[in-house]
């Protein structure tokens, strides 16, 4: 195994060794396409696993729609055809013939569950329709890297129908509060919630609510986003119902959605010069046990020992690898499983199980003295439990001084370009509203990661017009 590259001075670098020496994803022969590998794919699998419950929460149920859609669903909402124009993969052909109608490879499914949609909704009593897949989605990116931006990617999109405007602003705020709650909560990464901008927002949206996070180089990136799309999809595919009144409505709807984005947002957000640092709400193993030994005879008592901690451990639902490979020394494991971020080591040898005790190794303290720590073993399951809740709070806890010592208070552009440019970093500022304002950021790099609720600046960023919200610049992701 090689070094990580300095997580301070060439954290791109950094980055891609971390993808690299964790085992996180492979080049496949398709350029931007990756393959995730186990210990990725246990860690997307974990995400699904409780999201999927918080999405059940709502009332919203999954089902599956097909890869392909026709190519003429696209067209029919004009802002959503011209948004994603540009990085459609399209089948022409198939069975060896040319294809009548060219299907597309779904970049989102707005198009294709609306349809459904207008033949499943017919009266007041079919609303809230609410459905959710988890699929794969392919756009064609031209520049990518692995998790932030590829051209295939695993995420689930919700999509909502309620009879109110109001009812389906509500919606799509309470899943964009969901989102937040499950990054900070479980991923441990605090993040800045606000409205895109009409530049950014998604091709077809009225509104679209996002939830932003600051990366340890001081770049923005977009983690989960959420959108009212009113009735611009049920006006294209005719979706109509019979409200209460006995008159036709149409339904405003929304759509939302989470991808394997997210585990380039941890990596980034906890790493260190060591590797990955997984919080303990969603580390794919919580706990590695490493046994120390010499001898055979050493060699039998420790890993019968390791295994009945194991087994105690897993009865309290801590998810534990025991590592008994032979082929490697101690110290080559505990350097393997400091790159993969698993928050607690446990190692155990013949001398700690006369004085009846083993050793806890925290990953995320830096600090040699309070690193390890002895405990009995006849309390074990406690001080695990109580040190995977330190971290996993101590994580959030870091991440969010991070962020608040990150977002800098400032007026005009000239007064913070070079900070921004030097630094990144995120700036709380006012804005007129002019899209020509927004544009200056550009030539800068950066962009308008979000509006917020506030209005504590009195100027626009750029020109001499009063503010009319704060908003959030950075260089994004
Ligand atoms: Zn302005």
């Amino acid at each position: 195994m090689k070094k990580l590259a300095d997580i301070n001075n060439d954290f791109a670098q950094w980055y891609q060794d971390i993808l690299t020496e964790a085992e996180l994803v492979d080049q496949s022969p398709v350029k931007g396409c990756f393959v995730l590998r186990p210990y990725a794919y246990s860690i997307w699998e974990n995400i699904q696993k409780i999201l999927d419950k918080k999405i059940k929460q709502t009332g919203t149920q999954n089902a599956y729609f097909p890869l392909l859609i026709p190519e003429s669903f696209l067209k029919k909402e004009a802002k959503h055809v011209q948004g994603f124009s540009p990085e459609l993969a399209v089948v022409t052909h198939a069975g060896g013939n040319k294809l009548e109608e060219p299907l597309v490879i779904r970049p989102t499914s707005e198009t294709m569950i609306y349809y459904m949609f207008s033949r499943w909704i017919k009266s007041w009593r079919d609303l809230p329709l609410k459905i959710n897949q988890w699929a794969n989605v392919v756009r064609w990116e031209m520049r990518t890297r692995p998790f932030l931006r590829t051209t295939e990617f695993l995420w689930q999109e919700g999509h909502t129908a309620h009879v109110s405007q109001q009812e389906a602003i509500e919606f799509a705020q309470s899943i964009l509060n969901l989102y937040k709650d499950f990054v900070e909560n479980y991923l441990a990464i605090p993040v800045i919630a606000g409205k895109k901008s009409d530049s950014e927002r998604f091709a077809g949206a009225d509104i679209t609510m996002t939830i932003e996070g600051l990366m340890q180089d001081g770049k923005a990136l977009q983690l989960c986003t959420s959108h009212v799309l009113a009735h611009s999809f049920s006006n294209a595919f005719e979706i109509q119902f019979q409200d209460k009144d006995n008159n036709l409505s149409s339904p405003y709807c929304t759509s939302w959605g989470a991808t394997t984005r997210l585990i380039g947002a941890l990596i980034m957000s906890h790493g260190d010069q060591n590797g990955l640092i997984m919080p303990p709400k969603i580390a794919p193993i919580q706990v590695v046990i490493v046994p120390i030994y010499k001898t055979e005879e050493d060699k039998n008592i420790v890993l019968l020992k390791a295994s009945e901690i194991a087994k105690k451990l897993e009865n309290k639902n801590i998810s534990v690898l025991l590592d008994s490979d032979d082929q490697e020394t101690p110290g080559a494991k505990f350097f393997k499983w400091e790159i993969k971020g698993v928050p607690v080591r446990l190692e155990i040898g013949p001398k700690d199980i006369q004085n009846n005790q083993v050793v806890l190794v925290n990953r995320l303290e830096q600090d040699k003295a309070k690193k390890k720590t002895f405990v009995s073993i006849d309390n074990l399951e406690k001080e695990v439990e109580n040190l995977l809740e330190n971290i996993q709070q101590e994580l959030f806890k870091q991440a969010k001084n991070r962020l608040e010592k990150n977002i800098n208070k400032a007026e005009k552009l000239v007064d913070f370009v070079k900070n921004l440019e030097d630094k990144n970093g995120a700036y709380k500022v006012g804005w007129c509203g002019s899209s020509e304002c927004e544009a200056k950021l550009k030539e800068h790099k950066a962009s308008i990661r979000c509006l917020l609720d506030t209005k504590e600046n009195k100027a626009c960023f750029f020109c001499s017009k009063s503010s009319t919200t704060d908003i959030i610049v950075a260089k994004a992701y």
